[in-house]
């Protein structure tokens, strides 16, 4: 007998997940919840939570151009 309902919570007339299920494995597969992140223990596959800010590393500045006029 498996206990399924603790990954589940009511909230009114509302079915709340607690916990994510694995996108890899199926929503049978529930992945394991971390203050960061939540991995699957199964597979490895790891997804990290947002927070509010996103840091992009993008942010490359292009060097602009300078006109170098020789005399
Ligand atoms: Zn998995």
């Amino acid at each position: 007998m498996t206990d399924s309902s603790k990954y589940y919570k009511m909230e009114g007339d509302k079915l709340i997940r607690t916990n994510r299920t694995c996108p890899k494995c199926g929503p049978s597969v529930f992945m394991a919840d971390h203050y960061d992140r939540s991995s699957c223990g199964r597979c490895g596959y790891t997804v990290f939570k947002r927070k509010g800010k996103s840091t992009s590393t993008r942010t490359r500045r292009r060097s602009p151009r300078k006109r170098s006029k020789s005399k």
